[in-house]
């Protein structure tokens, strides 16, 4: 499929309004996602009220053709997060491929390919990509195959859920707030990716339905790590989230689950947005 040809508004089965928010442009030639990674690969049906990303048809994108190509500054950006230590070769492919400029608003999109976080609404952020880099190497750390099924908490504006799609086998994905959550739907539905489950819920309580986890990733940091992530966590599995460890000071911390029990370990420290329970 072309993506540049701007094709009729398909109709919207999850809603009555069509989206009012335009598709950020970037000031260069848009390319398409493409597919996602080859260890992506279509699911079976989500249990229901989740919403699968891809099982809804894709918006038109906006041309917007400038003349230079987004994926050179895309890979300008993983050049430099590389030099700062990102070596995943999967992880630096998924962030040159994930087209960070759709997942922030018009007004930002110049600033999208910056290793900053930006706002997404409701007074939450994108993470910067350093710090999305480096947890996903965690994630994926000394293991011999991709995570299979992996939590998201947070999913805010979805770009980490859509790097995760090309790293892991299946993402169910976590946000409380229901405008978030509405447009991580919205930012998600061009690239079909069928391994991810969007859910609206509170993401303190995990989500039992696709427990065990081989791995669990907060984008939110609270004062101490849920029992029930914990009791999500798949032997073998690993937790990764930031975590305050004295008032305004956060770490990141990784939770190993091995048959001796829950191996924790404080790495550095990072400022997330907070961990809020219920949903709004
Ligand atoms: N990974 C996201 C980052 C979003 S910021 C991205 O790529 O955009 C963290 C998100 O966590 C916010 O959207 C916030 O609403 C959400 N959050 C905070 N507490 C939560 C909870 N208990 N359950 C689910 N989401 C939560």
């Amino acid at each position: 499929m072309n993506p540049h040809s701007a094709q009729p508004k398909p109709h919207r089965p999850d809603s009555v309004a069509a989206p009012t928010r335009p598709r950020p442009a970037f000031p260069v030639r848009l390319e398409g996602i493409g597919a996602p990674g080859p260890i992506a690969r279509p699911v079976p049906a989500a249990p229901s009220g989740v919403t699968t990303a891809a099982r809804y048809p894709a918006a038109a994108s906006v041309p917007t053709g400038l003349g230079l190509d987004s994926s050179a500054v895309r890979q300008a950006m993983v050049t430099r997060l590389a030099a700062q230590g990102l070596s995943h070769p999967a992880v630096l492919q998924a962030l040159a491929a994930v087209e960070r400029h759709r997942f922030v608003d018009s007004a930002l999109v110049n600033q999208a390919y910056e290793d900053t976080s930006l706002p997404i609404g409701l007074g939450q952020t994108i993470s910067k990509p350093s710090v999305v880099g480096r947890m996903l190497e965690l994630l994926l750390e000394g293991r011999a195959s991709p995570p299979g099924r992996v939590l998201e908490i947070g999913t805010g504006c979805g770009y980490q859920s859509a790097l995760l799609a090309r790293l892991v086998r299946e993402v169910y994905s976590l946000e409380r707030l229901r405008g978030l959550h509405d447009k991580a739907r919205d930012n998600l539905r061009p690239l079909r990716l069928h391994n991810v489950h969007l859910i609206l819920g509170d993401g303190m309580l995990g989500y039992p339905r696709g427990a065990a986890y081989d791995a669990i990733l907060s984008a939110a940091s609270g004062e101490f790590i849920p029992q029930a992530w914990l009791d999500q966590l798949a032997l073998g599995g690993r937790l990764v989230a930031p975590v305050a460890q004295a008032p305004g000071r956060q770490s990141l911390v990784v939770v190993d689950r091995t048959a001796q029990g829950f191996v924790r370990t404080v790495l550095e420290a990072v400022h997330f947005v907070p961990l809020k329970s219920g949903v709004a």
